[in-house]
C-alpha cells in the first residue's frame, strides 16, 4: 500500500505541536502519506493542494475553529473523511461534528494504538470505496467496449459489397444490408421486419430459406448454392446457411448474394464459341471420315498391311473427333435449353426395349449379358423429347458396356417409385472409388486407372445425361464400388401417375 497510487494521504490539523508531529510519526510508520497544518486556514490550503483522503481535525483551535474548517472541507469535497479530535469535555461537540458530516472522532489525549485503529477504519472504508469505484468503471468500460464492437460489426456488414440478409427462426428478415437491397432491386428505405418472400423474388430460394430457418438443414455441407435471375438481366448466386446458437439450435438463416451476371455472359460466350467451332468442324471431319472409309475399301487388297493399318487408325481417330463434336453440340443445346423442344407422350418401356435391342449386339461382342426387366403392369407415359430419353439411356447403357469386363452382366431394371418412373442401369464392371462419384457429371472428367485408361471417350456423356435429366425435372444418382460394379438410377416424373 506504499505505492503512490494506492497510498492514502492524511492531513493532521492541530495547533498542539506534540499531537501534530506525534500523529505524523505514527501514521507515516504504518504507510500513510502525511501532511500537517497548525491552523484552519493553512489546513484548507493543503486540502486544496494535495486532496487528502482523510483529515484528522482538532476542533478547538485559535483562529478559524474546527467546525468551520469541517464545513469548508465538506463543501470542497464530500468524499474526504474527517476524523475530529476532541477533548473529554467536548464530546457533545464531537457528536455535533458527526451530525455535520464528520466520519468519526478520537478523544484527546489518545494512545498511538487508538489513533491507528480509528485511522485504519477510515482507510479501510476509503479502500473499499476506491475498489467499488474501480469495479463500476470497469463495468462501464466493458459495456462501452461491447457497444463499440457491435457498432463496428454493423458498420462492416453495412459496407460489404456482397448482399447479406439474415432471418429469424420463423423466416422473418431481421437484417438486410444496403448492397443486398441494391442487388435485389429493393427500395433503399425498405427495412427488415417482413417475411423472406417480400424481399426475395425467387420462390425456390424463399422455400429453402424457410426450411433452413426452421432448422431442417443443420449440416452446413448439404445446402447447395442457388442461382436465379431477376426480371432485369441480373443473375444472382445465393449461398444460405443456418445460424446456430450455442446449443446448436437453429436461430435462423444467413444469406449471402453475389452478382454473377458477368460470369453468366462469359459462360454464354464460351458456349457459343464452342458450339460455333464444333459446327464448323463437323462437316469437313465427316467428309474426311467418309473419304478415309472409301480409300480403305478401295485399297483393301492392294495396299501393304502397314498402310491399311495407318488409314484404319486415322479413320478411328476422326470417328472419335466426330463423337466429341456431337457431344459438345448436344451440351451447348442443353445449356441453351433447346434440346427438349419437341415433347411427346412416350411409353418408356417401348423406348427402352428398342435401345436395349440396339445395344445388345455391342454387349454380345464383349460376351456380356444385357437384360431389360420391366414391371408386370404397364408404365404410365412420360412427356419428353424422345431424342433426350434416347440420349440419357443410350449413354448410361453404353457406359455400362464400356466400363464392364468381358463376360460381365448388365441389367436395366424399371419400376415405379411414387409418382416417378425409376430406371436403374446396373453393371458388375470396374466400378469407381467414392471420390470420383460427384465429379463424373462434370465436363471432361474421366476416371483414369489401369482398366479404363485405354477406353476411348470424351468425358461429356454424363454431363449431357445430367443436363437432360435436370431439364425433364428428374434426378440421377450413382452408387459404385471398385471391382464390383456401378448402379446409375434415374427418376423421371410420369404423367398422371
Ligand atoms: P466417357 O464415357 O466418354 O469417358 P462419361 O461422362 O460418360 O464420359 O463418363 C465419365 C467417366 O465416368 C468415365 O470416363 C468413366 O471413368 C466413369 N464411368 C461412367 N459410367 C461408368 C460405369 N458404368 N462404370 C464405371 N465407370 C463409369
Amino acid at each position: 500500500m506504499n505505492n503512490d497510487v494506492d497510498a492514502i494521504r492524511i492531513l493532521v490539523v492541530d495547533d498542539e505541536r506534540d499531537i501534530r508531529e506525534g500523529s505524523e510519526r505514527i501514521l507515516k510508520r504504518i504507510g500513510f502519506i502525511v501532511h500537517i497544518a497548525d491552523r484552519g486556514d493553512v489546513a484548507l490550503k493543503v486540502v486544496k493542494e494535495v486532496h487528502p483522503a482523510i483529515v484528522l481535525l482538532d476542533l478547538k483551535m485559535p483562529g478559524m475553529d474546527g467546525m468551520e474548517v469541517l464545513e469548508h472541507i465538506r463543501q470542497m469535497d464530500e468524499g474526504i473523511l474527517v476524523i475530529v479530535i476532541t477533548g473529554y469535555a467536548t464530546v457533545e461537540t464531537a457528536i455535533m461534528a458527526m451530525k455535520q458530516g464528520a466520519y468519526d472522532f478520537i478523544p484527546k489525549p489518545f494512545e498511538p494504538d487508538q489513533l491507528r485503529i480509528v485511522v485504519n477504519r477510515a482507510a479501510e472504508k476509503i479502500r473499499l470505496t476506491r475498489d467499488a469505484r474501480k469495479l463500476e468503471e470497469e463495468k462501464t468500460r466493458t459495456l462501452s467496449d461491447l457497444d463499440t464492437e457491435k457498432s463496428r460489426i454493423r458498420t462492416i456488414i453495412e459496407s460489404l459489397p456482397d448482399g447479406v440478409l439474415v432471418t429469424n427462426a420463423s423466416g422473418k428478415v431481421v437484417l438486410i444490408n444496403p448492397s443486398c437491397k441494391q442487388l435485389l432491386n429493393l427500395d433503399p428505405d425498405m427495412g427488415p421486419g417482413r417475411q423472406i418472400e417480400d424481399y426475395v423474388p425467387d420462390e425456390t430460394l424463399s422455400k429453402l430459406v424457410m426450411e433452413i430457418s426452421k432448422g431442417k438443414h443443420v449440416d452446413y455441407g448439404d445446402i447447395p448454392d442457388h442461382e436465379f435471375n431477376l426480371a432485369t438481366d441480373t443473375y444472382l448466386r445465393a449461398r444460405a446457411q443456418p445460424v446456430l446458437g450455442e446449443r446448436k439450435e437453429c436461430l435462423g438463416a444467413v444469406l449471402n448474394f453475389v452478382d454473377i451476371s458477368t460470369m453468366k455472359v462469359l459462360d454464354r460466350l464460351k458456349s457459343e464459341f464452342v458450339a460455333k467451332v464444333s459446327h464448323e468442324l463437323r462437316s469437313p471431319l465427316s467428309t474426311i471420315h467418309e473419304q478415309l472409309a472409301m480409300v480403305i475399301g478401295d485399297l483393301v487388297n492392294s495396299a501393304p498391311q502397314q498402310d491399311h493399318h495407318i488409314l484404319t487408325r486415322a479413320k478411328e481417330k476422326t470417328q472419335g473427333m466426330i463423337s466429341l463434336i456431337g457431344d459438345l453440340l448436344d451440351l451447348s443445346r442443353i445449356e441453351e435449353g433447346i434440346i427438349c423442344h419437341e415433347p411427346k407422350s412416350i411409353r418408356l418401356d417401348d423406348l427402352l426395349t428398342n435401345i436395349v435391342d440396339f445395344l445388345s449386339s455391342r454387349a454380345a461382342a464383349s460376351s456380356q449379358s444385357l437384360t431389360l426387366n420391366l414391371p408386370p403392369q404397364s408404365l404410365p407415359e412420360i412427356t419428353a423429347d424422345p431424342l433426350a430419353l434416347e440420349s440419357i439411356f443410350g449413354n448410361l447403357i453404353t457406359n455400362a458396356i464400356n466400363y464392364t469386363q468381358e463376360g460381365g452382366r448388365i441389367r436395366v431394371d424399371v419400376d415405379m417409385a411414387g409418382i416417378n418412373i425409376r430406371v436403374k442401369v446396373v453393371d458388375n464392371g470396374f466400378g469407381m472409388a467414392e471420390k470420383h462419384l460427384d465429379k463424373i457429371f462434370d465436363r471432361f472428367y474421366r476416371v483414369k486407372d489401369d482398366r479404363t485408361r485405354y477406353i476411348t471417350g470424351t468425358g461429356l456423356g454424363l454431363p449431357i445425361v445430367k443436363g437432360l435429366v435436370d431439364s425433364l425435372g428428374g434426378i440421377i444418382e450413382v452408387e459404385s464400388t471398385p471391382g464390383e460394379g456401378s448402379t446409375f438410377t434415374v427418376l423421371l416424373p410420369a404423367q398422371n401417375a
